[in-house]
């Protein structure tokens, strides 16, 4: 017979999941009323008091008077994030190691890029480790108790080990495991474009789609995420969504996992940035530079605008190849992908589905990345919020967080 009373275990194990799931509401909405908080989570009222209570004991939220309520009765106060406690989120890229400090609420609080030419994952673990030491001690008030990265490549779930990055020339690198060493704190790595789905379902373009296709372009080349049902598609081993090995042109250029005419092969960011004269862009420059080319040329025929359209061109074999595979409700376009579709005509665009099959393309809505170049970042960082979200009060116990109470 079922017992009525919880034991205390079971009371501790409610607490956690509470607690857990309040911190993550806060984390994914950045921000939210003690009264949306009630509803969300179908607690009364006086338990959402004391869970928010000791969250803020704990240093991870701050309340104040929400704002923007303006009708009658006392105003429920806003649970906001604070920035005591941080995770660092990294990306080792072809020319680039790109590390940020990230609060809760995947706001970046700290970035910096280190321009290195195809790093070993011995030099990329060095570097990141540096520059999280050296921005964490720009930032005295905080502190950094997680790291996550996102990798250009395939990595294996549960360990974080990268089985294979091409460019990168990496091939079973315990990335992972070597960064925990280095940085003295949980680590934990995954997939660039899998990453870069997660942050723009939660906080961008992707929000609120059940089923959405995110591709991701890259130096390193073009990879994808994919959700069906509000769920991600990973794969038996984790390694599902390479879109950029899509067979678009089978008589096509090699590719450099050995087969020809991928897509990536075919779409590479490095035509792009050559095209507009720049080294070391980050996306957002990218985006920005490669449109103003194309209204400088003002003509379809100028060498940046054909670039653009004939890259469109093979990305439209691929898309309607994955629109009928999948029916997604929605695609996000991220990197230079972006900038490649926000560089393109209307006309381009508007033709880009046009050989998908008609019923399967009609409610497609295809976006850019609403986070531009910080998406991997936040995306990594998702990765280290995982395990302080799920047990906050254990990562942080209240004699860490005294130093903090104000
Ligand atoms: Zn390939």
């Amino acid at each position: 017979m079922p017992n009525s009373r919880s034991t205390p275990l079971d009371t501790t194990a409610v607490r956690r999941r509470n607690l857990s799931a309040v911190l993550d509401l806060v984390h994914r909405r950045r921000g939210v009323t003690r009264a949306d908080l009630t509803r969300a989570l179908g607690l009364n009222r006086s338990t959402i008091g004391d869970l928010v209570g000791v969250l803020v004991a704990h240093g991870w939220v701050d309340e104040r008077d929400d704002q923007t309520r303006s009708g009658v009765g006392r105003p429920s106060p806003l649970v906001v994030t604070r920035d005591r406690w941080l995770v660092a989120a990294i990306n080792p890229e072809l020319d680039v190691i790109d590390v940020a400090l990230v609060s809760l609420g995947g706001e970046i609080v700290a970035r910096r890029r280190t321009f290195v030419e195809r790093p070993s994952a011995a030099t990329a673990v060095e570097v990141a480790a540096r520059v999280v030491r050296e921005l964490s001690a720009e930032h005295p008030q905080a502190t950094v108790l997680a790291a996550g990265v996102a990798v250009p490549g395939l990595v294996r779930r549960g360990d974080g080990c990268v089985r294979l990055a091409p460019r990168l020339g990496w091939r079973d690198e315990p990335l992972a495991e070597a960064l925990r060493e280095a940085l003295g704190m949980p680590a934990a790595a995954a997939n660039d474009a899998h990453l870069g789905s997660r942050a723009e379902l939660t906080f961008g373009a992707g929000q609120g789609a059940a089923s959405v296709l995110y591709l991701n372009g890259g130096p390193s080349g073009i990879g994808g995420g994919i959700v069906v049902d509000g769920r991600p598609v990973e794969g038996s081993a984790g390694y599902a969504g390479e879109i950029g090995h899509l067979s678009v042109d089978p008589r096509g250029i090699a590719c450099a996992c050995g087969a020809h005419g991928c897509l990536e092969a075919l779409v590479p960011r490095a035509a792009l940035t050559a095209a507009v004269g720049l080294a070391h862009p980050d996306d957002d420059e990218l985006d920005a530079a490669l449109q103003q080319a194309v209204t400088a040329e003002g003509d379809a025929t100028g060498p940046v605008s054909s670039i653009v359209r004939e890259q469109l061109g093979w990305l439209s074999i691929a898309l309607r190849s994955v629109v009928n595979l999948l029916n997604p409700e929605r695609i996000v376009l991220g990197g230079h992908l972006a900038a490649l579709w926000r560089a393109s005509s209307a006309d381009d665009r508007a033709a880009s589905l046009a050989e998908a099959l008609p019923v399967t393309a009609t409610d497609v809505r295809i976006e850019v990345a609403a986070l531009g170049a910080q998406r991997l970042l936040i995306g990594a960082a998702e990765l280290a919020w995982d395990g302080l979200i799920a047990d906050p009060t254990e990562v942080v116990p209240l004699e860490a967080a005294g130093a903090s109470a104000s």
